[in-house]
Order: C-alpha cells, then structure tokens, then sequence
C-alpha cells in the first residue's frame, strides 16, 4: 500500500503505523525550508518502519502557470531530507485538462533534476487523455471537450531521464466512466449495479494492462 499527497505528519505516521510499505508526503505547498522540515521528520520516522518516503517539490500544472521544480533546489532537497523519491514539477497536472495548445512538457528540466538528484523521480497528472477514451465517452453521453495529456512519447522519454514512477488516475477515471456509460446504454434491460460496475472495472484493469506494457512496467517488482 503507498499513500498518495499525505499532507500532514499525522496522515503519513497513520498510515507507517498500520503497515505502509511506501508514503507521499506532499509539502510542496509550503516555503522551501518547511517543505524541508515536514519532509525530513517524516523520513524519520519512515526510515524505523523500513517504510519509503516519496516527497514533492514545486507546484504541478502547466508550463508557465507552475512553479517548476528547480534542479537546485532539488539537489539541496533531497540532500537535506534523506527522501527516498522524489515527485517534480515540470508541466504535468492532475486532471483532464493539462496543456491549452500543445501538450509540452519541460524534459530539460527533467533531465538537469535527473542528473543532480541520485534518487528516482516521479511523475504525478501524467494521464495521456487518448482522443480514443473521451470520444467513447463522449459516444455513450460524456460531455468532455479540450482534453489534453501527456503523449505516450514524452512519457517513454521522461522514464530515460529518471522518471520510476508515473503516477496515472485521470485515464482509470475515464475509462471506468466510459465503461459504466456505455454498458448502460447498450444494455437497456439490466438493472442489477454488480453487472454494470464489473463491466466498468473491467475497463479500468484493461487501461491498467495497456500502460503497465506501453511503460515496461510488467513483472517489474520495483
Ligand atoms: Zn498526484
């Protein structure tokens, strides 16, 4: 189990408590110093549970509305707090609207953090929104328009730059909308929740399937 953006000392020591094998503690909304503090006491802790620490640094969203993760910056980061990964702020955002324009990313950037961290980088909103998804979607009675992620390329790329970890939620949402959508539409008869849901959850392990293979990530244990 891994606790994503743990925002507070108490969620995080909660979750090491009950056996987490794996944090996120998300300061990144605070000053450099107590992005610093908040992160380093939960390390503390983490590292008497044999527990992982994934931490944050910069604000997630797009290439000039951001406050991209700066490659010094991280250096002294992840220097000073001992975490084990760390999550970066290039132009990635959560949700299904991440790029007005052409999606971009700053792999740069990427690449300067890559070289100075020593640890593995994460990706967060690094949901690829395929045209394919929302149109079915959209066929089955969605209403999503100006969609944009990250292409499968830039993902590929940003995983030869350091990257371990990509974190996807927005395409699992859509998928399962999708699913649930169209399995209700075409099946006018039904009524019983347990047949539509599997079918949507189906949807979502397939996803799942489909980017675990186009990142290389099967039968890979860490
Ligand atoms: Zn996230």
């Amino acid at each position: 189990m891994h606790l994503d953006h743990g925002k507070s000392l108490e969620s995080v020591k909660r979750c090491i408590d009950i056996g987490y094998k794996s944090v996120m503690v998300d300061a990144s909304a605070l000053p450099f110093e107590q992005n610093v503090a908040l992160t380093k006491k939960a390390v503390k802790i983490a590292r008497a549970k044999k527990c992982s620490v994934e931490a944050e640094l910069g604000s997630l969203g797009k290439i000039g509305d951001a406050r991209l993760t700066d490659p010094k910056e991280a250096k002294l980061f992840v220097r000073k707090t001992g975490c084990d990964c760390l999550a970066v702020a290039i132009g990635t955002s959560h949700g299904a609207f991440k790029f007005s324009g052409e999606a971009k990313i700053d792999l740069g950037r990427l690449r300067e953090i890559g070289e100075v961290v020593g640890i593995p980088l994460v990706l967060h909103g690094a949901s690829s929104v395929d045209s394919e998804l929302v149109k079915k979607a959209n066929q089955f009675g969605a209403d999503l328009h100006d969609t944009a992620g990250v292409p499968h390329g830039d993902l590929l790329k940003a995983i030869k730059l350091g990257v371990a970890k990509i974190n996807i939620d927005t395409d699992l949402r859509i998928a399962f909308t999708a699913g649930l959508r169209q399995f209700l539409a075409e099946n006018p008869d039904r009524y019983d929740p347990r047949d539509s849901l599997a079918f949507a959850c189906e949807q979502v392990k397939d996803l799942a399937v489909r980017r675990i293979n186009l990142l290389g990530a099967r039968n890979r244990a860490e």
